[in-house]
């Protein structure tokens, strides 16, 4: 079931002109002491949603700082991602739980996850979010240190299911969590550590693009650029709210009447409920001709084709009503756009309001917020500066492999 993603070192010089020089400095010397040790990441999936992400690119930089990281993601039998997403969905505050039925798929499935992981040997393993989260209750005592690694939103999930879950993360010695508000009632592991998730600047998706390339880009997509455009990119989630970003479009398009939306997404293997959402986003735009679905660009064009949508866009919006981190925030803010993000979770640590973009609650406050950004460039090229500079500053990658390194020596002297 387990499968090792094969990845090429990245040396850290390639990031100098890029990233914050101290941050760099900083992470040659937290690296020094682990050198020659081997890591190891297990997560769901390589491709497709903000951990895979980032997994790839910090186990490639890594790697380039002489750290053994390898990074070994799951193949499990049919059914196991529909339970995993509903005990995300419920870890998240969906209320409507998980059966006994779907915990025993869950346990068999990480006690057989648990007999492959036996035999990887590690240092420190780091594993993400609930999907593999049980295999460390199955394995038995271990002398290297486990730590669960959680990129959910667990400020008010559903309690039945945090109880039921929490068991499985006992034997854990460490937990990192986005945020403050998200450490998991009923499990207090020895160590825990606040990280914030990071972009790559190297990655294609967050290189420059001039205007014209991301207007060529874009028109492929039936996007006229003539016409404002307001973009969100995101997987089709319902806690992305792409229905309600389509409502706030319909009421700012009542004062800007040729006001396009993309809705820019793909469906993800770890993740099948996004076919069912993806069909509701297309009932919900049906006979409207401004609104543009963009699902599922081929991966050679995935990147760029991001990247174009944000370029291309005046406004970002990322309208979540629940969001652990959410990457394609501070991906719009270092392409330069404002952002109207839903003022939750990891978005509020990204958006400054009132400076690179708005913190919204409603359908309507969104669309205020798109409104007024509209009727001004010269704040929206303001705010877009505002947004780069802070992403540059507190979440690009070099600084999450600072706060691990950092993390991980405490918990491997202790
Ligand atoms: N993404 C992408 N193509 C798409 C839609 C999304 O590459 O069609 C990427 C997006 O650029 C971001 C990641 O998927 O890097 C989503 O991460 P985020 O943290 O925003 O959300 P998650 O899906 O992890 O909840």
């Amino acid at each position: 079931m387990l499968h090792q993603n094969e990845i090429k070192p990245i040396d850290l010089k390639m990031y100098r002109s890029v990233a914050p020089a101290e941050q760099l400095d900083e992470l040659e010397k937290l690296a020094e002491p682990l050198k020659g040790k081997q890591l190891l990441y297990v997560s769901s999936t390589a491709s497709g949603g903000g951990v895979a992400e980032m997994l790839h690119p910090s186990v490639a930089l890594y790697r380039g700082l002489g750290i053994e990281m390898e990074w070994q993601t799951i193949e499990p039998p049919p059914g196991f991602f529909e339970v995993t997403k509903k005990i995300h969905n419920a870890l998240q505050g969906d209320p409507s739980g998980v059966s006994d039925q779907e915990w025993d798929l869950y346990e068999s499935v990480n006690r057989d996850l648990a007999g492959e992981l036996k035999s990887v040997e590690a240092d420190a393993t780091i594993v993400h979010d609930p999907q593999p989260a049980a295999a460390r209750a199955f394995i038995g005592p271990r002398k290297e240190p486990w730590i669960w690694r959680c990129h959910l939103d667990l400020s008010s999930p559903h309690l039945a299911t945090a109880t039921r879950f929490a068991p499985f993360l006992q034997d854990y010695d460490g937990a990192v969590y986005s945020m403050e508000e998200y450490r998991l009632p009923g499990f207090e592991p020895g160590r825990e550590a606040i990280i914030a998730p990071v972009i790559d600047p190297l990655s294609p998706k967050n290189q420059p693009m001039d205007e014209d390339e991301a207007e060529k880009i874009v028109s492929a997509h039936g996007i006229d650029p003539n016409k404002p455009l307001i973009t969100q990119v995101s997987r089709f989630d319902p806690w992305k709210d792409p229905v309600g970003v389509i409502a706030a479009w319909e009421r700012a398009k009542e004062d800007i009447p040729d006001l396009q939306l993309a809705l820019v997404g793909n469906t993800v293997n770890d993740d099948p409920e996004s076919l069912h959402i993806l069909e509701e986003v297309r009932k919900a735009a049906a006979g409207k001709e401004d609104v543009h679905i963009v699902d599922n660009f081929p991966p050679a064009e995935n990147d760029r084709g991001v990247k174009a949508f944000y370029v291309a866009s005046d406004v970002v919006i990322q309208k979540s009503t629940r969001e652990g981190f959410g990457l394609t925030v501070s991906e719009a803010l270092w392409a330069g756009r404002p952002v109207v993000g839903g003022n939750v979770g990891g978005i509020t640590l990204q958006i400054q309001n009132g400076e690179s973009g708005y913190l919204v609650d409603s359908v309507e406050s969104a669309a205020e917020a798109i409104v007024k950004l509209m009727a001004n460039e010269a704040t929206r090229t303001k705010m877009g500066e505002v947004g780069h500079d802070y992403v540059e500053q507190h979440f690009l990658l070099p600084r999450l492999l600072c706060d691990e390194l950092a993390f991980l020596a405490g918990i491997l002297d202790s």
